[in-house]
């Protein structure tokens, strides 16, 4: 049990009201967002895609750099196939401010109540990525298996729904209750689990939190063989906080070749 931990919602009868729904409209904003941060965010779905970590479901966000209780998220669609006019502006109650009846992420109250709860957070992805789900329905801990990985050396939560919304769930984050309920699981960890559902990473930019996503899901992939073939040596506390600081200032290589496969195609 190793890393594993459950988290039971202290607040679970105030998390069962949707209290987005019936919010007053939300003050106008500080002004658009820098479009060198919505474009980083277009490359960040297709890139999500590209590197198989969502597929037609899935969402990335990022907060706005102008104003701190806003963010932004594509419309609902597939990720792989969003543009600039795609990206909307929500307030952490996760209504969109401006929506010209553009359909909205069932699920975009995980990014909402994260940025409420988390301030230093500033982008959120959320995936079902295929390796990453066997960690969260198993006894198995996902740990640093390399040091690509590092951040899961602070180990990666599962959040248990059934704690928040009850045994006959549809298992979506579908009202702020049941975000609140996610962002409280998250803490302090860049990689959460959501048992029988799939995942979110967080971090202080959109490229590491691309980054965190990618790397995430290839661990998982490898720790899943590396335990087929016996007794599985993972990085140290020591290590993964070395190589966690390292690779801080490795995000853009990465990124660079990531988003010139997905964006020379626009
Ligand atoms: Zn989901």
């Amino acid at each position: 049990m190793i890393g594993r931990r459950m988290f039971v919602c202290g607040c679970a009868a105030a998390c069962l009201r949707p209290t987005g729904a019936g919010a007053q409209p939300a003050p106008a904003s500080a002004g658009p967002a820098d479009p060198a941060l919505v474009d980083d965010l277009v490359a960040a779905n297709r890139i999500l895609f590209d590197q198989g970590v969502v597929d037609g479901f899935g969402h990335v966000s990022v907060r706005h750099d102008k104003d701190p209780n806003r963010f932004l998220l594509s419309r609902s669609m597939a990720p792989g196939l969003v543009t600039p006019a795609d990206i909307m502006e929500f307030d952490l109650d996760s209504t969109p401010i401006d929506p010209r009846g553009r359909g909205v992420y069932l699920e975009r109250f995980i990014h909402g109540e994260i940025f409420r709860r988390h301030p230093g957070v500033m982008s959120v992805v959320h995936s079902h990525s295929p390796a990453v789900i066997p960690f969260g329905v198993s006894q198995v801990a996902l740990r640093p298996l390399y040091h690509m990985s590092a951040f899961l050396g602070a180990g990666a939560p599962v959040f248990e729904i059934r704690d928040a919304a009850g045994p006959a769930s549809d298992m979506l984050i579908r009202d702020r209750g049941l975000g609140q309920a996610l962002a409280e699981a998250v803490g302090d960890h860049p990689v959460t689990l959501m048992r029988g559902h799939g995942s979110v990473v967080v971090a202080p930019s959109v490229r590491q939190a691309v980054f965190r996503a990618v790397y995430t899901e290839q661990n998982a992939r490898m720790e899943s063989e590396a335990l087929r073939l016996g007794n599985v040596m993972f990085l140290n506390d020591q290590e993964a906080a070395a190589a966690m600081a390292t690779n801080v200032s490795q995000v853009d290589r990465p990124w660079e070749l990531w988003r010139s496969r997905v964006m020379a195609t626009r």
